[in-house]
């Protein structure tokens, strides 16, 4: 939430009738307390193994690898892909502090060396950041599978997430190996 998204909604709550606005804090806390992170890919859940990995209809020769959940849901209303994910977490970007180590980069190695999926498709924005996390991947797991990253008919630095889901579908369609 943005600043300005912050004041409008402060602005709303104060012309709310008391009762509504614990209602609301309750429904806040409530949300908190219940969604984590699925165990296998990182993905929002209030269970402990999210929907798509317990979804038997996903391809589990497929993982996807994206920087954050919003980047999943975006891939998600294309409706072209069907197999797995794995969220990072964020990408590397060492003026922020945040190192590999503070990704889920090990759990993603010890996934792909067990399940032995067909390709890792890595579907991260093509910022610096963005580009320096998917060549570091890329050198991680090409041991053990295919790597193949997301072809974009977007600006350098274009977010996933802003990206029409046509775009997306094209990107997806027109990856290419890494190498
Ligand atoms: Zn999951």
């Amino acid at each position: 939430m943005g600043p300005k998204t912050a004041q409008r909604l402060a602005l709303h709550i104060l012309k709310r009738p008391e009762s509504e606005v614990e209602d609301l804090a309750q429904a806040l806390i409530e949300a908190k307390k219940q969604i984590g992170l699925c165990s296998v890919c990182f993905h929002l859940s209030s269970e402990p193994v999210c929907e798509i990995c317990r979804n038997p209809n996903r391809d589990n020769s497929t993982i996807c690898v994206v920087a954050d959940s919003r980047d999943l849901i975006a891939l998600e209303k294309t409706r072209e892909y069907k197999g797995k994910y794995h969220v990072l977490g964020g990408v590397i970007s060492p003026i922020d502090g945040i190192g590999p180590e503070q990704l889920t980069l090990q759990a993603l190695v010890r996934r792909v060396s067990k399940d032995k999926p067909k390709e890792v498709i890595l579907a991260i924005s093509q910022s610096i950041e963005g580009e320096t996390t998917t060549l570091y991947i890329g050198q991680l797991i090409k041991p053990f599978t295919k790597v193949t990253r997301i072809a974009f008919g977007l600006p350098v630095g274009g977010d996933l997430e802003y990206a029409d889901e046509v775009t997306l579908a094209r990107a997806l369609e027109g990856r290419r190996e890494l190498d």
